[in-house]
């Protein structure tokens, strides 16, 4: 046991403040709602205050987006809003450092993933819908696509700048603009670059970032001066939004929750596979919609596998999130460790064997050590729920036909591995897998030309790719 204090110079690389204030209009402001406060989960200190808004501020800022949308940026041409977003993208990976820092310290994140996922690929996003900004006519959408108007954004924790990332800069691109709320426990790097969209000239209004909590994400996607509600967040939110926005005329997309099957062959590498489930479960602490928190392994492979697991997992570093040597940081609040232990506790009432890594853990903060659940069957808790945390539940399978069949066997649908040596067995699986991103000998890979999105309970609508371009666009 350790207790954990952070290098009191990451608060100066991450240029952290004692407070921060929305974004609205082009300026910073006080909100009129309820300062909240944001916390390290790694040492449950205070790291900031942040000013949140209320309703009214919610419809200054509808009305300012649309002013600056149909003055400005809705009339701009393409190859004019390229620049500012090929800046934005530009500025995000000057302050990469920065930035990366930060973003661990607000969410708990190991800061090798914040500095080589994060925050590069926020960038590339920018990088990436820039190149389309002038381009939107050949995207065979139809000959002149035209912007939505005011996009109203609502953000999770588990990827802060990443998300406003997804949700901004193809926007933007397609000449709409913008209000976001980021999460009430990671409102941090959504500010910073709110800052960049200031550096960077964009006018006033085209970007609006309001923190606060599910009542203004709620004021937001309610709003009549939204023509486009975007979501990431939880299924149970995502079904009250889509409650909230039948009937408006609003267009809307929703990325929510996922239990994806992580599905092993017995002539796959082993090894390699190992590496991939253990990226696939314990990236961000297993804080990700698409994460492989279903092994799914083929039953003469099943021990094998199982050994090599464990081994690998007791080798993983949990702890201090700005230590380059970790590889699973906090959990982001108390209230997700809460959750993730009910779910574990759950697991072990219904006759599941658990196994835990070894690993000491930082006496303060909110830490969970990587959990494997053997003898899982499909009826437990632990196979059905989204955990959100590191806890992995192994269930087996004999033929092909019986893992697609408890691959499928979810309400949800965001994404599914498989590992074989068999070309043609990954092009089978992956036709018959219900999800809207299937990686092969892989897993958890992103980029910003690939269509990322769900079937089913994990939503509608694709971010990223061509088919991303379409949320934002009519044709
Ligand atoms: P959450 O649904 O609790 O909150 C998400 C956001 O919605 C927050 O900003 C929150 O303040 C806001 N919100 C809460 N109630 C609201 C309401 N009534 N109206 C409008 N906004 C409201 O989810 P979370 O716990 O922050 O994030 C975890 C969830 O997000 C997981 O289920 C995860 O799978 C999902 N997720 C999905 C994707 C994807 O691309 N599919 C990506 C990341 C996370």
């Amino acid at each position: 046991m350790w207790e954990y204090a952070p290098a009191p110079e990451s608060r100066d690389i991450a240029n952290l403040r004692p407070s921060y204030r929305m974004f609205l209009d082009g300026e910073f402001v006080e909100g009129g709602g309820e300062p909240l406060k944001t916390v390290n989960p790694a040492t449950e200190e205070v790291l900031a205050e942040v000013s949140t808004a209320n309703s009214s501020d919610v419809d200054k800022a509808v009305k300012a987006a649309r002013r600056a949308h149909e003055r400005v940026w809705g009339r701009m041409p393409g190859a004019e809003r390229a620049k500012y977003i090929f800046r934005i993208a530009r500025m995000i990976a000057e302050r990469a450092r920065e930035l990366a820092v930060l973003e661990s310290l607000d969410n708990g994140k190991p800061i090798r993933e914040s500095r080589d996922v994060d925050v590069p690929t926020a960038s590339a996003h920018f990088f990436y819908h820039a190149g389309w900004a002038d381009k939107l006519g050949y995207a065979g959408l139809g000959p002149d696509p035209r912007p939505l108007g005011v996009a109203g954004q609502v953000i999770p924790w588990n990827f802060p700048l990443l998300m406003a990332a997804w949700k901004i800069a193809p926007a933007l691109a397609c000449g709409n603009t913008v209000v976001l709320k980021p999460a009430e426990t990671t409102p941090l790097t959504a500010l910073v670059l709110a800052e960049i969209v200031q550096q960077a000239d964009l006018p006033p209004g085209v970007v609006n970032i309001l923190p606060g909590a599910g009542d203004v994400g709620a004021e937001l996607v309610g709003h009549a001066g939204v023509d486009k509600v975007a979501f990431t967040g939880s299924t149970d939110v995502g079904k009250i939004i889509q409650r909230t926005v039948a009937g408006t005329g609003k267009k809307l997309t929703l990325e929510l929750g996922g239990k994806a099957a992580n599905v092993v062959f017995d002539d796959a590498p082993l090894d390699q596979a190992v590496e991939g489930i253990v990226n696939g479960i314990f990236f961000n602490q297993g804080h990700v919609c698409c994460a492989g928190s279903r092994l799914l392994v083929q039953e003469s492979v099943a021990d094998e596998l199982l050994a090599k697991l464990h081994a690998r997992v007791s080798t993983l570093r949990v702890g201090d999130p700005l230590d380059k040597n970790t590889d699973v940081g906090a959990i982001n609040s108390r209230e997700q460790l809460d959750k993730i232990t009910s779910l574990v506790e759950s697991g072990e009432a219904e006759g599941a064997q658990r196994w835990t890594s070894p690993c000491p853990l930082p006496e303060k903060g909110f830490f969970f050590a990587p959990t494997v659940f053997a003898g899982v069957s499909q009826a437990m808790r632990i196979a059905r729920e989204e955990i959100f945390g590191p806890v992995l539940s192994v269930l087996t399978f004999r033929t092909p036909d019986e893992a697609v069949a408890k691959a499928n066997n979810t309400p949800y649908g965001l994404s599914a591995g498989i590992w074989t040596d068999k070309g043609s067995r990954i092009l089978w699986m992956a036709d018959r897998l219900r999800a809207g991103v299937v990686w092969a000998n892989t897993f958890n890979r992103f980029d910003p030309t690939a269509p990322f999105g769900g079937y089913q309970e994990s939503g509608f609508g694709r971010e990223g790719g061509r088919a991303g371009l379409e949320a934002y666009l009519d044709v």
